[in-house]
């Protein structure tokens, strides 16, 4: 081959592996741990080690349509770590579900849980399905179908499912009551976000954005900003959020854009968050909404619009290198998990972006989830009050500790919140040893 097509043809492939890494969530992630792990001197054996995920099932669902006819999903479950105790990660029905996206959400949930200290690991879920091709009677078949395939994986004390994209306490009730049929008993802790009925948490369906609003409360006040007089953007109008948008509009901040998988709105007087609500709650689209100064936008629009606050609150790799330098907002509070790539992160520090990362920014939802495991072990429950409060304890300890140590290592809040995780987990490798 001649030379100069053979460097053509490396530096080809160059370029898609560095394409490949900024885009594929697994290694995405995983760069997040490399960065840690180089600062804190983490053993090279515990970075291997916590760098693999430790098991992943692929299981087949068939289910029959309405009208006689069999399809066959395909569903994963991945526990990425238990050393600190049992697995804990969400389940997602979504079109795009890879196991490297499960593989992905699990290893930050197990980030997730060792930055708030909870006994608990990393696992994540994920069905590939289109929610909005199946009737409910067809969606109630897959859960339960895809339960029975995942049974070994999960209980109270091995691993614990949660709602996560496009399932919600129904599909949670529908997962309780499948396990607890085939262990012929009642088993309410083996998942978190049922119905409050059942052994449910009060507070755990609008924890995620309760979390986020109070952790922006108390940024607020460390940066001097004016919490009336921020404008905010916020991509995804779901269970995250459409809760945090309407608990930072309760404290007077200023909505200026929303958006879901459909597009959405934009206007520079402020969004009424309730007539969004009662709008969404009539099974319309945001992009349909009129109104004065009230004009249409696309997600691409949204990410780049100029605010103080801008929230991703759908899905991941949503800011990546080829936009990051157009994001134009003060603070990035990350809702969504991993919804910044390697790249852009190092871009947006570069810009003096304050992020507050995903491990921490929309921690309140597996906090929570932790509470209605303890209510479930010890079936006596909490009011609302007690829920937040304890909540707000955790949330803002923890704050306060990525601050202490972003400023003292001259890091981001990212690095910050991933070297305290990092160690707590390689405390616990070392006093548990290397099986056998
Ligand atoms: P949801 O299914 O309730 O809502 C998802 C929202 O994102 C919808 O408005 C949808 O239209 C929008 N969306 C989907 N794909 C999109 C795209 N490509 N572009 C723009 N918008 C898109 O899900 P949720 O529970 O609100 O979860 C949202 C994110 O928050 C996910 O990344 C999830 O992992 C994360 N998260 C959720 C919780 C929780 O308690 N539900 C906790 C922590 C983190």
């Amino acid at each position: 081959m001649n030379l100069n097509i053979k460097y053509l043809h490396i530096k080809k492939n160059l370029l898609t592996v560095e394409n490949m890494l900024d885009i594929n969530p697994y290694e995405s992630v995983k760069k997040k741990l490399d960065i840690v792990a180089d600062l804190i001197n983490l053993d090279p054996n515990t970075l291997k080690y916590l760098k693999k995920i430790e098991r992943a099932l692929i299981v087949s669902i068939p289910i029959l349509r309405d009208d006689g006819s069999l399809k066959i999903f395909e569903g994963f479950r991945v526990h990425h770590s238990t050393l600190r105790g049992p697995a804990k990660g969400g389940i997602r029905y979504s079109p795009d579900v890879t196991l490297d996206e499960i593989k992905a959400l699990a290893f930050l949930m197990t980030f997730k849980t060792s930055l708030l200290n909870l006994p608990l690991g990393g696992s994540k879920g994920g069905v590939t399905v289109d929610t909005k091709d199946l009737s409910k009677k067809e969606l109630e078949r897959l859960t339960r179908r895809y339960t029975a395939e995942i049974i070994n994986m999960i209980g109270p004390d091995i691993d614990i499912p949660a709602p996560d994209m496009y399932t919600d306490s129904t599909t949670m009730a529908w997962i309780m009551d499948t396990y607890s049929m085939q262990k012929g008993r009642t088993i309410p802790g083996v998942v978190t976000g049922k119905p409050v009925e059942i052994g449910g948490s009060v507070g755990r369906v609008e924890a995620t954005g309760t979390g986020m609003a109070y952790l922006l409360e108390y940024l607020s006040q460390k940066l001097n900003y004016e919490l009336s007089e921020m404008n905010i953007v916020i991509q995804g109008f779901g269970k995250v959020g459409s809760v945090v948008a309407k608990q930072l509009c309760n404290i007077s901040c200023n909505l200026i854009a929303v958006s879901e998988k459909e597009g959405g709105i934009y206007s520079p007087d402020g969004l009424n968050i309730n007539e969004m609500l009662k709008w969404k709650q009539q099974g319309n689209l945001l992009k349909d909404y009129e109104g004065k100064n009230i004009s249409t936008i696309t997600n691409d629009e949204l990410l780049s619009t100029k605010c103080d606050v801008l929230i991703p609150a759908a899905v991941e790799n949503q800011i990546y290198s080829k936009n990051a330098d157009k994001i134009e907002c003060n603070i990035l509070l990350e809702g969504a998990n991993s919804p910044t790539t390697s790249q852009a992160d190092a871009i947006l520090n570069e810009k003096g972006i304050t992020i507050v990362p995903d491990i921490l920014a929309n921690s309140g939802g597996v906090c929570v989830s932790y509470f209605e495991y303890i209510q479930d072990i010890h079936s006596y429950f909490w009011g609302l009050e007690r829920v937040n409060r304890e909540m707000k304890n955790i949330l803002i300890k923890t704050f306060e500790d990525v601050y202490k140590l972003s400023k003292e290592m001259r890091v981001s809040l990212r690095t910050a919140a991933f070297a305290i995780s990092t160690k707590r987990l390689a405390k616990a490798h070392e006093l548990r040893g290397l099986f056998p």
